[in-house]
């Protein structure tokens, strides 16, 4: 252990100061009741400055993040953020905006933002409430159950979600009080649209996708489900947490869907990870505007900085440039998928989209895995390279599922080196599994216990 990797309050010294506050001249002792006093001081660290800036540093280093590598992380669209971006999140008249103030620049930003979404998507309004993709899931959602119920139709209380859905789809409806129902996939990745038709009757209120849907693959058979689904009196909703593919290409209005959200955290590259903040505004098709106006589910108008931040973003491509977008994210990910498909099991073959899956490493086919090594081995052997992992063992349909997005902003250099590290790993597994089986060897942290750690994590400096 090297000496600064102590926590602060080993480090810690009595008296020792890094930062002095003016003397406080307001009357304390009488102003705040006994009752609620301290009666001893703070366990607060002692630190000179220098001190507190190795500490951070430090800290800083110890974190995986798309300005420090690679981040092929299916579903998530981890696209470098460019520096422009907050540049102009943390200009004075935007930071130090309040969020009941009426300011003319700000109006016009909400106002450009939601002509230039409205554009990319085909929707003909958005709400910029929804702080989240999950609470953009759950606001749709509303809308959805809102047309229905000014329609006076309240038995239309189910909601069909494909099998491959993102995790967050059958649990945003099971918030918003609405049964779920799951459709299968076909071998291709595509759903089984004749498993669908018997499962539209009048109970059904909508069905919630994404296309390309979550194994990277685009729903060929869009307008024929579109179509079978507004014929049983359902809505469409489209799960946008991922436009990249699409964006100046097709647009989910045109497909016939009704009701979509976007994630500005993922697509229009503002940060995102470790819980926010994040901003999933919510388009809807003329027809439901009036729906979508009573629907409150933040106090304000959204995270304002995150909104601006994918201004700045849009602005800076412009129309062009968006279109490039989805055709270099798409480029990346399937010239990954054809470099490695002779070593990575590939179980649906053909073009993709943004993101594809691997299922594990190509073995003998009576295992899932080679010599004993899973697909998590080779997630954690990545770390040793500087890679960041793929999202592992999602979707479910796959027992050894690596899913790989490598996104529109990584050059050609960079992602080949990814396939080659990729490439040495797979010869590792054959030759010397256990060099991946007790990876990462380079990390502050090797290998957790991860449901101890998921589960009860210990997440403050214990005394004692
Ligand atoms: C990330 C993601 C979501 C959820 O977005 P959050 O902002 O994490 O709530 C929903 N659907 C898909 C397809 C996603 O990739």
């Amino acid at each position: 252990m090297k000496y600064y990797d102590k926590l602060v309050f080993e480090l810690s010294r009595k008296g020792r100061t890094g930062y002095s506050l003016p003397a406080n001249d307001f009357p304390v002792a009488e102003a705040v009741p006994d009752s609620l006093r301290r009666s001893e001081d703070a366990l607060l660290p002692e630190l000179s400055e220098l001190e507190v800036v190795r500490h951070y540093t430090l800290l800083s280093q110890m974190n995986f993040g798309v300005d420090t590598g690679f981040y092929p992380l299916g579903s998530c669209t981890m696209k470098y953020n460019p520096k422009i971006n907050e540049e102009i999140a943390s200009m004075p008249a935007f930071a130090g905006v309040h969020p009941l103030q009426k300011a003319e620049g700000i109006e016009r930003i909400y106002g450009e933002m939601e002509k230039a979404l409205s554009e990319i998507t085909g929707m003909a309004a958005f709400t910029f409430a929804p702080c989240a993709g999950a609470h953009g899931e759950l606001t749709g959602l509303m809308i959805m159950r809102q047309y229905h119920i000014r329609r006076g139709d309240l038995a239309r209380t189910k909601v069909i979600v494909p099998d491959s859905a993102h995790g967050t789809n059958p649990a945003s409806a099971a918030v918003c009080g609405l049964e779920v129902v799951e459709v299968k996939s076909l071998a291709n990745g595509r759903i089984d649209v004749e498993a669908l038709k018997p499962l539209l009757d009048e109970t059904v209120a909508g069905i919630m996708m994404t296309n390309p849907n979550t194994l990277g693959l685009f729903e060929t058979q869009i307008d024929e489900i579109a179509s079978l689904v507004h014929g049983a009196g359902g809505l469409l909703y489209y799960d946008g947490a991922n436009m990249n593919p699409l964006m100046g290409v097709v647009r989910p209005g045109d497909m016939g869907f009704d009701i979509m959200h976007l994630n500005l955290h993922k697509t229009f590259s503002t940060p995102h990870g470790g819980g926010g903040p994040g901003s999933g505004p919510v388009g809807v098709a003329a027809h439901l505007k009036e729906c979508m106006e009573g629907i409150k589910v933040s106090g304000w108008r959204g995270n304002f900085g995150v909104i601006l931040r994918a201004y700045a973003y849009i602005l800076m491509l412009g129309r062009e440039n968006i279109a490039k977008v989805g055709e270099y994210s798409v480029l990346s990910a399937n010239y990954i998928k054809e470099s490695l498909k002779d070593v990575y099991r590939l179980p649906i073959e053909g073009v993709c989209k943004h993101e594809f899956v691997f299922d594990g490493l190509v073995n003998d086919g009576a295992h899932d895995d080679v010599h004993g090594a899973t697909t998590l081995d080779v997630a954690k052997r990545l770390l040793d390279f500087g890679f960041h992992a793929p999202t592992i063992y999602f979707p479910l349909l796959f027992h050894q599922a690596l899913m790989i997005e490598p996104t529109e902003t990584e050059s050609k250099e960079t992602i080949d080196a990814f396939i080659d590290v990729m490439r040495e790993i797979a010869r590792e597994a054959a030759e010397n599994p256990a060099t991946l089986q007790e990876a990462p060897h380079s990390t502050p942290i090797s290998r957790p216990d991860e449901t101890t750690a998921a589960r009860n994590p210990i997440l403050k400096y214990q005394d004692n």
